[in-house]
């Protein structure tokens, strides 16, 4: 296949999604913006920064078979991604088909958001908002879902409508594979690890209130920098158990990750923003770490089912509770890897959203989540 068949457009690049790059089927890979993370050479063959229309030229001119976009619900990538539709829309007419695809991981409370945005025309700007993504959706051919949260969200704004004129839809749980790494460094697991940004949505401040309920031998190691940093450094000062790495680079994250026994993030709700998968758990996860994590992140309900703590938000006692739990009872690297998929979930998605088959026009859905949320 040629690498112009398939083109993916993101409103901001990230280093993760650049190491999957070698790991999927050839494509072109375009961005708007990087990220702090993203720091890699954007001269690469494969790689280009552009704008949405120039990107839309772009799609116009080769004529993919496939174009990745941002998800629906993303409302922040709605002007990145409106142009590459409206292209498809052309070559459609042109007699030639692009499929349109995403993978979704959003679970905010969009009306939520709306209505902090524009709070003196709610009873206006909420229908508004509503009937455009519907139609940015039903411009889609297939999504596949990360989560299953994500497929509530979906649900939520009316995504499954009764004539099924929206994309074919898949959940495929955004589960990582056990980490390469782990062949080399198999030691013995010790402690707690938060790594992340040091900011109120990851719960870090949860995590240092929590520590006055842990017992005198739990050990927490603090990995990140952000707007909080100062309250990490000062209970750095004052607690033994709490060690302040700073800032930590990808080796340093597979190298503590493999030592530590649990891996906690306890996110929370900001706004309409709500943890959608939380790198540090795939991460922890694909280190064979126990998760100790909040009700707010996408993959609750999967880490309930298979015995990792899952607490109510912003509650410190909880999280000491849960924490202590996991650290005394941790589940074990090889029971942790051992419910992980083979090939990481990300990529299962994105095979699937290549899959030859029936992806046009309406009707035909893959799975039909109206039954089981109802
Ligand atoms: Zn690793």
């Amino acid at each position: 296949m040629s690498t112009m068949n398939r083109m993916t457009y993101y409103r901001t690049a990230r280093s993760a999604h650049f190491e999957r790059l070698d790991s999927v089927s050839p494509r072109l890979f375009a961005f708007r913006n990087r990220s702090y993370d993203f720091d890699v050479n954007s001269e690469e063959a494969l790689m280009r920064q552009c704008g949405p229309w120039r990107f839309a030229l772009l799609v116009l001119r080769e004529k993919p078979t496939i174009v990745e976009l941002n998800e629906p619900a993303d409302v922040r990538s709605w002007t990145t991604l409106v142009p590459a539709l409206l292209a498809r829309q052309l070559l459609r007419i042109c007699g030639h088909r692009t499929r349109v695809v995403a993978y979704a991981i959003e679970n905010g409370d969009l009306e939520q958001w709306i209505s902090s945005k524009f709070p003196r025309c709610k009873r206006l700007s909420v229908p508004i908002f509503t009937w455009l993504f519907f139609l940015i959706w039903s411009q889609y051919d297939r999504v596949a879902f990360g989560t299953t949260q994500a497929q509530h969200a979906y649900g939520a704004l009316g995504a499954y409508n009764k004539r099924n004129t929206g994309p074919h839809f898949q959940l495929v749980e955004a589960l990582p594979s056990a980490c390469s790494c782990l062949e080399q460094h198999a030691g013995p697991k010790s402690g707690v690890l938060f790594f992340g940004s040091l900011e109120r949505r990851k719960g870090v401040h949860t995590l240092l209130q929590a520590m006055e309920h842990l017992s005198a031998d739990v050990e927490v190691t603090i990995v990140g920098t952000g707007p909080l940093e100062f309250l990490v450094t000062a209970a750095a000062q004052q607690d033994d158990r709490v060690q302040y790495f700073g800032e930590g680079n990808r080796t340093d994250m597979h190298r503590l990750m493999t030592r530590a026994e649990v891996v906690v993030l306890p996110s929370v709700r900001e706004d309409r923003w709500r943890e959608q998968i939380g790198l540090p758990i795939l991460e922890g996860l694909a280190h064979g770490c126990t998760i100790v994590t909040t009700t707010e992140g996408g993959m609750a309900e999967w880490l309930t089912r298979h015995g990792h703590h899952v607490t109510t938000p912003n509650d410190p006692v909880a999280c000491a509770n849960a924490i202590q739990a996991a650290v005394s009872m941790p589940l074990g690297r090889d029971a942790v890897l051992e419910t992980l998929p083979e090939r990481d979930g990300r990529l299962t998605a994105d095979d699937w959203l290549g899959m030859p088959g029936r992806a046009y026009g309406s009707g035909g859905l893959t799975t039909d989540p109206r039954r089981r949320f109802r």
